[in-house]
């Protein structure tokens, strides 16, 4: 078959500059790889199997339903669940690592461990200013400390999450980091430790050395954005539908918000807004071909955007057309998309439809 239409190719050996990257600004602490949302949109399981092979510690994903799926794909790594409760029985038959965050899922999982003589490990969730899950502070000693009791549980982990550590400023980072370390010493001097202790996203990785603690848990940076050095994984390749030639005046696409004003050549490229490409890239947007920028005229379809390539040369249907990626000395990454989208990186990767192929480059 003819590869037709719109494919996220990925490029494996990106990733692993990216996990080096990693291991570079740590100092080989251990690493949980996020691999949430599907792997920010690059596919878990491929993901998740790349990593493991370069020495990950473990893997974080935000629901027991990704866990799951990871199992289902062979994925043997350990595996922090950041954003649920009371999947008991999933934590023990798929064994995963729940985070803790309320008393009766520590309770319920103590009674479902001794009832099955085995034991549980989970990490613990403070909130240090984050205000979104986890013990708040005046809760948290006391709350450890009765999960410490209870029988059949470990105590793998102590989290905590920063609002802020992508901002110049770090005095709020500081203080939430600050706060954890107070809460770690009072914890000690009650005889309750962990073997991990863990806050660093990847913003906090690449510029606040002093809290990569014994474990960073990197999201963003592994695929590529976030810092210099860092190589994005995910291209977005399509190829020309349909070229024609058309004389001025002559409207494109919905609501005939673009009008020719000359004669002009159009390119049809099969990639649309279900695919992840942004509507508010109507008019905005802009695409690779033949290593020339064309700009995107008339409104974004589902399934369609048009490219005006008047002035490139030897187009072609079936020229490819890159969306996010380089080509040639051009290059079009998902942070310029975001900046003309106004959102962040994250939301551009992680909205790339689930009907575009992944293709793995190893
Ligand atoms: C998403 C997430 C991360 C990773 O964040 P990045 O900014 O992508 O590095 C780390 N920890 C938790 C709890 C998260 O939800």
């Amino acid at each position: 078959m003819v590869l037709q239409g719109t494919f996220a190719y990925i490029d494996l050996k990106a990733l692993s500059n990216n996990l080096r990257a990693v291991k570079k600004k740590t100092g080989n602490k251990n690493i949980m790889a996020v691999v949430k949302a599907n792997a920010y949109g690059h596919g878990a399981a491929e993901i998740s199997k790349h990593l493991a092979r370069n020495g990950i510690s473990y893997l974080g994903v935000a629901f027991t339903n990704e866990a799951l799926q990871l199992r289902e794909s062979g994925v043997k790594t350990p595996i922090l669940v950041f954003f649920d409760r009371d999947h008991i029985r999933e934590c023990f038959e798929y064994g995963l690592t729940p985070v803790i965050f309320d008393l009766n899922t520590a309770k319920s999982l103590s009674r479902e461990a001794v009832r099955r003589k085995r034991r549980i490990a989970i990490h613990i969730k403070v909130d240090t200013g984050m205000g979104r899950l986890g013990f708040t502070l005046d809760k948290a000693p006391a709350a450890i400390q009765k999960i410490a009791g209870m029988e059949n549980i470990k105590l793998e982990g102590l989290m905590s999450h920063f609002s802020d550590a992508d901002l110049q400023d770090k005095e709020f980072a500081d203080l939430q980091f600050k706060r954890f370390l107070s809460l770690r010493k009072e914890l000690r001097r009650n005889g309750i430790t962990f073997k991990y202790f863990h806050m660093a996203n990847s913003a906090a990785v690449i510029t606040m050395p002093g809290a990569h603690l014994n474990m960073v848990r990197p999201g963003i940076m592994l695929y590529g954005y976030g810092d210099e050095d860092l190589k994005p994984v995910l291209s977005l390749r399509s190829k020309i539908l349909m070229l024609k030639k058309v004389p001025a005046a002559t409207p494109i696409s919905y609501a005939r918000t673009f009008i020719t004003k000359k004669k002009s050549i159009i390119a049809t490229i099969p990639a649309g807004y279900a695919d992840g490409y942004n509507r508010k890239l109507s008019n905005r947007g802009e695409v690779l071909i033949n290593g020339k920028r064309a700009p995107v005229i008339g409104r974004v379809c589902m399934d369609t955007i048009m490219a005006d390539v008047t002035e490139i040369h030897d187009v072609s249907i079936n020229s490819e057309v890159v969306l996010i990626g380089s080509q040639g000395k051009e290059k079009i990454t998902a942070a310029d998309i975001a900046d003309k989208t106004g959102t962040i990186p994250y939301e551009v990767l992680t909205s790339i439809g689930q009907r575009v192929k992944r293709i793995y480059q190893y």
